[in-house]
């Protein structure tokens, strides 16, 4: 068999979290809390599935959980989006990006990456014989170059994928940055994939600006959510999309086709823990706290590293204290001292090392407290 994606392997979340277990590693390398959710939530659930809501849900999500979604998508970027045709629910953001990259994308069209990013990206751009232009954001902040961005514009280039908060780097997009964006796709037919999966994880008074909130951004943009994040239940897989109704037409033919509909007990669920607003909104306050203290520990490691502005990953430097790769660190840290991390060359189309690994901090404070203590073996 030919392969479709020949330059890819298994990807690096699979490889670390495997290489975690088989060495008995405290696991600080693929993003999931390494705590419960909210009990409430989960008796839910359990309520859902027992009162018999256990077969398929429409195709576009329940009705139920598609409004209250559009309600709190108006309180926090006060817009209100149509739950009949701007809103659906999907297994996850991983779906959304994928179904909203296939419903855009035809071969031959370019789509802009900003560079580190996520892996699920490139993919799904391939598959439909796009062709991804790769962009780094800035050394140091990560903060994004918008005149690369822009010279890196052809007549070719369909859509441009962006993810704020940003993984692996944490930096939150400001307003100027969604001013940008919203100049470059002004006049030219470019449409924005936007990941905001970390939406409810910011630090230190920022804000999550979603394009939703943008006027003219939200008008041309798929943005990508998932509750997995937000309330700690990675292992579920529902996420979802918003778009304006010519866009989620398209973006419904695929989901149709991957998955048609999404887990049902969850989505009742959902909809009823989503109508409380204290449940998202002291999710960013949860994590600043694990955030700082994870830094503080951090410190004392040798490793180089300013604190995230967003999600629940850290990244941090290490050139400094040696010349290996980062796959490699990452493998020795893993065997010797006994924590995972991301080599965060697999965020690079071309594994670019430049000498970063990530942790994830959604962990226990004890396990925090015992991964940094390990961590001092660096030195
Ligand atoms: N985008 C980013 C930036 C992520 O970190 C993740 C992590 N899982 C996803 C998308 C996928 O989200 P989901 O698990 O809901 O598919
Ligand atoms: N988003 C998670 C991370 O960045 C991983 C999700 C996955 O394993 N696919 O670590």
């Amino acid at each position: 068999l030919q392969s479709k994606l020949p330059h890819l392997g298994t990807t690096i979340f699979t490889v670390m979290s495997q290489m975690a277990k088989d060495h008995n590693a405290i696991n600080l390398s693929q993003g999931f809390p390494g705590f419960d959710s909210d009990p409430v939530l989960l008796e839910l659930v359990a309520k859902y599935t027992r009162e018999g809501y256990n077969q398929y849900a429409p195709m576009a999500g329940i009705p139920a959980l598609r409004e209250v979604l559009s309600s709190k998508t108006e309180r926090c970027h006060a817009y209100r989006p149509n739950p009949e045709t701007e809103i659906s629910i999907v297994s996850g953001a991983t779906e959304a990006i994928f179904c909203a990259i296939t419903a855009v994308v035809k071969p031959g069209d370019e789509v802009l990456i900003l560079e580190p990013a996520y892996d699920s990206y490139e993919p799904a751009i391939l598959l439909s014989g796009g062709i991804s232009i790769h962009i780094p954001l800035k050394k140091g902040d990560f903060s994004i170059d918008w005149e690369r961005v822009i010279s890196s514009v052809t007549f070719k280039t369909k859509a441009i994928v962006i993810n704020t908060p940003h993984n692996p780097s944490g930096y939150v997009w400001s307003s100027s940055d969604l001013d940008h964006l919203a100049q470059l796709i002004r006049d030219r037919n470019i449409l924005v994939i936007s990941d905001e999966v970390y939406e409810h994880i910011t630090f230190d008074e920022r804000k999550h600006l979603s394009l939703i909130g943008h006027e003219e951004l939200r008008e041309k943009s798929f943005v990508c959510g998932s509750f997995g994040k937000t309330f700690h239940v990675t292992g579920w897989k529902v996420g979802f999309c918003i778009a304006p109704p010519e866009l989620m037409e398209e973006f419904r033919k695929i989901h149709q086709f991957v998955t048609f509909s999404t887990v049902t007990p969850i989505q009742y669920a959902l909809a009823e823990y989503l109508k409380t607003p204290s449940n998202y909104e002291s999710v960013s306050e949860f994590y600043q706290k694990k955030r700082d203290f994870f830094c503080q520990g951090l410190k004392t490691t040798g490793l180089e590293f300013s604190p995230a502005q967003g999600s629940f990953f850290q990244m941090a430097s290490y050139g400094h204290l040696s010349d290996i790769s980062d796959k490699e660190l990452a493998e020795r840290m893993t065997k010797e001292l006994k924590v995972a991390c991301i080599p965060v060359s697999a965020f690079y189309h071309n594994g670019q090392d430049h000498k970063f690994i990530r942790f994830c901090f959604a962990k226990e404070d004890s396990e925090l407290q015992e991964a940094l203590g390990r961590l001092e073996g660096l030195k």
